[in-house]
């Protein structure tokens, strides 16, 4: 068997699809994998998901690699909710089936000392004790490279790199590695990989996190009663998306993003849903009134909405960005671009968009690529 493909890269021929399909079936083969005590390759997978899309080029192509700073930042920002109390309980969910994850105890001390306030989000944490916020990305860098990056592909005793071969050798053992010269951060995708998890995010996202609740369920006993564990772990909150309601409202005029009719009931949206990609940067927030937003739900909208969305992000860049600074809130125009190329340029013109919510029913309207390309070509 051949496992890796370093050929040309082809987009939406046959063998693509099959190529997909037999990397879904080895992702799914290594999740059963039972060596795992603690939940860290799905967040392992996550990050590498979220950093593959962000990284989409405007010709659609998924980055090469990606570094394991950043894979840390990942990884923090997904763990981050998860280390307040549960359901009324003060204490922090167990992740792991031996002694403790310690990726959850390295949050759980950083908040202890610096913010105090569960709410806050790890974009204000990170504005608030920015020294203490590096040495713990650095922290969580080093259990990432230590533990799971070089083991999550591990069959049995077999190691099988389908996804990414890393730069550095797993035998070492000490954090001060990091710093040596010759040590690579490099995290580099083999093959076909990366567009593959570009292609399969929308269907290995859920995936992922319904086996991780699930896990999280097992760890934790009779602590967990319900399905609120799945909202709780990887939900968006609502009532967090306050504080920037006021100003992109003032950004649009008072108008709605989606039929620019006069705002009633205004309500923060996810231009790029959040059940497709957790993307809370401020780029990516839009306001719209009621119907629309509940028109809207998790669809993907049609080219002349992503249209206006790309036209916002150019003429307000300085808007949103002061916005951001002012609530403390996450940015990234380039990752959110990112995101909206591996959402939008490899739809297939069956896919249906939606368009506007009228009285009577909903509107959508086929997929166009040519028109969606032009669209984010900004
Ligand atoms: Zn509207």
């Amino acid at each position: 068997m051949k496992p890796f493909n370093h050929g040309e890269r082809r987009k939406g021929t046959v063998s693509d699809e099959h190529g997909a399909i037999a990397f879904a079936e080895k992702v799914l083969a290594m999740l059963g994998e039972g060596r795992f005590t603690t939940t860290y390759k799905y967040a392992v997978m996550l990050g590498l998901i979220d950093l593959c899309l962000e990284g989409v080029t405007t010709n659609g192509r998924a980055p090469d690699s990606v570094t394991t700073v950043q894979l840390a930042e990942k990884v923090l920002r997904l763990y981050w909710p998860h280390t307040v109390g549960f359901d009324g309980d003060e204490r922090v969910l167990r992740q792991s089936s031996v002694g403790r994850a310690e990726v959850l105890t390295l949050i759980v001390a950083f908040r202890s000392k610096q913010v105090r306030d569960p709410s806050a989000s790890l974009s204000r944490a990170r504005q608030v004790a920015p020294a203490a916020y590096a040495n713990l990305l650095r922290e969580v860098e080093w259990k990432l490279v230590e533990m799971p990056l070089p083991r999550v592909q591990q069959f049995g005793a077999l190691d099988d790199p389908f996804i990414y071969q890393i730069g550095w050798d797993p035998s070492i053992r000490r954090k001060e590695f990091l710093d040596l010269h010759g040590f690579s951060n490099a995290i580099r995708f083999v093959g076909d990989a990366s567009d593959h998890l570009v292609r399969l995010a929308g269907l290995l996202r859920p995936l992922l996190q319904r086996r991780w609740a699930a896990d999280v369920a097992r760890m934790n006993g009779d602590r967990i009663k319900d399905a609120a564990l799945e909202d709780f772990l990887f939900g968006v909150d609502r009532i967090a998306l306050k504080p920037v309601l006021d100003e992109l409202r003032e950004l649009q005029n008072g108008r709605c993003f989606y039929c620019a009719g006069p705002l009633k009931e205004p309500q923060v949206d996810h231009f790029i849903p959040w059940a497709r990609v957790p993307l809370n940067a401020i780029e990516n927030l839009v306001v719209a009134d009621k119907s629309c937003n509940n028109g809207k739900k998790d669809h993907l909208v049609a080219a002349p909405h992503v249209r206006s969305w790309m036209a916002r992000l150019a003429s307000h860049a300085s808007d949103l960005e002061a916005i951001a600074h002012k609530a403390s809130w996450d940015q990234g125009s380039a990752q959110v671009l990112g995101v909206a190329r591996a959402t939008y340029l490899l739809l297939p013109s069956s896919a249906r968009l939606w368009l506007s919510a009228k009285p009577s029913a909903q509107e959508f309207v086929a997929a166009d690529p040519c028109d969606l390309k032009l669209a984010l070509a900004g």
